[in-house]
């Protein structure tokens, strides 16, 4: 038996109703999606039929809340260092949180904020930690989940340190996690080539910010080199990380029970990785 939540980022198009249907047909046990359209500020409100309709489609296809990982708008930065464009992702944050409320979804993942070079790097955590502490006072359960990033430009957020201090200074801890993305991981500088390199990475996740945050995985293989610092996915075993690092998060029981979401570049190819990721689960079992 899997232990395992794996899926896709699949699609939402034509209503948010219409996910868990497309997981389905790839053999997922896990989805993410966006609750709204990525690239735009504003979105009309959730009908109570598209709302109606996601939550009948998740039963009917086996998905509970824990299985679903849902992602925020590209355009939020929790950490904007100008109070115009911080108080538009505030509101923009909360609008995502509140939509996930009314799909009875409890998960949020999101990229933490840059600071876009005008601000400290510990003035941008501290408003990126405000912003989760004014979203948990505005929608009740949902959790918090931070996104590590690959350390492109001015994003935070790269490293555990960044992760650390964010969750630190966050009220409620009980709703905030990480999502770890092992492309973004690489990227930044954490190997995760062998075994011993995701055991030494992990080891190091579990010191600097607990592995019972960790709520989420995205599962990428990389275009970029180690330590490239470039945001480029690449479909499992084709990158520079390689199967290893899948097989060893398919194997270790610290992953159980949490959203395992490929954003890999060919989404033909999601039900083969899926059926790939479950081959190395139960290989040795
Ligand atoms: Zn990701
Ligand atoms: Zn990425």
């Amino acid at each position: 038996m899997s232990n395992k939540y794996f899926g896709a980022h699949v699609s939402a198009a034509g209503g948010v109703e219409n996910a868990p249907i497309r997981a389905s047909e790839i053999e997922a046990n896990a989805f993410a999606l966006f609750t709204k359209n990525q690239r735009q500020w504003v979105a009309k409100p959730l009908t109570p039929e598209s709302i109606r309709g996601f939550k009948e489609n998740c039963i009917k296809f086996g998905f509970e809340p824990e299985q679903i990982l849902p992602h925020d708008s590209y355009l939020i930065n929790l950490g904007a260092p100008e109070e115009e464009k911080l108080e538009k992702s505030r509101n923009a944050f909360v609008d995502e949180m509140e939509r996930c409320n009314q799909l009875g979804l409890t998960l949020l993942n999101f990229h933490p904020g840059s600071h876009l070079k005008k601000i400290s790097e510990q003035e941008c955590l501290a408003k990126i930690a405000e912003s989760i502490n004014l979203a948990h006072k505005a929608v009740p359960e949902v959790v918090a989940v931070i996104e590590n990033t690959a350390g492109q430009g001015s994003n935070l957020g790269w490293k555990f340190e960044h992760l650390a201090e964010i969750i630190e200074q966050v009220e409620d801890k009980s709703r905030v996690g990480v999502c770890l993305d092992t492309c973004h991981t690489f990227a930044a500088g954490y190997d995760l080539r062998t075994k011993d390199a995701c055991d030494a990475t992990f080891a190091e996740f579990d010191r600097v910010v607990g592995m019972h945050y960790l709520r989420a995985m995205h599962l990428n293989d990389s275009k970029t080199k180690l330590a490239g610092k470039v945001d480029r996915h690449h479909s499992l075993g084709q990158g520079e990380i390689g199967w290893d690092c899948f097989e060893y998060i398919a194997q270790d029981s610290r992953f159980n029970a949490i959203p395992l979401i490929l954003e890999t570049i060919e989404p033909e190819i999601w039900k083969d990785e899926i059926q790939a990721l479950r081959h190395l689960e139960l290989k040795n079992t």
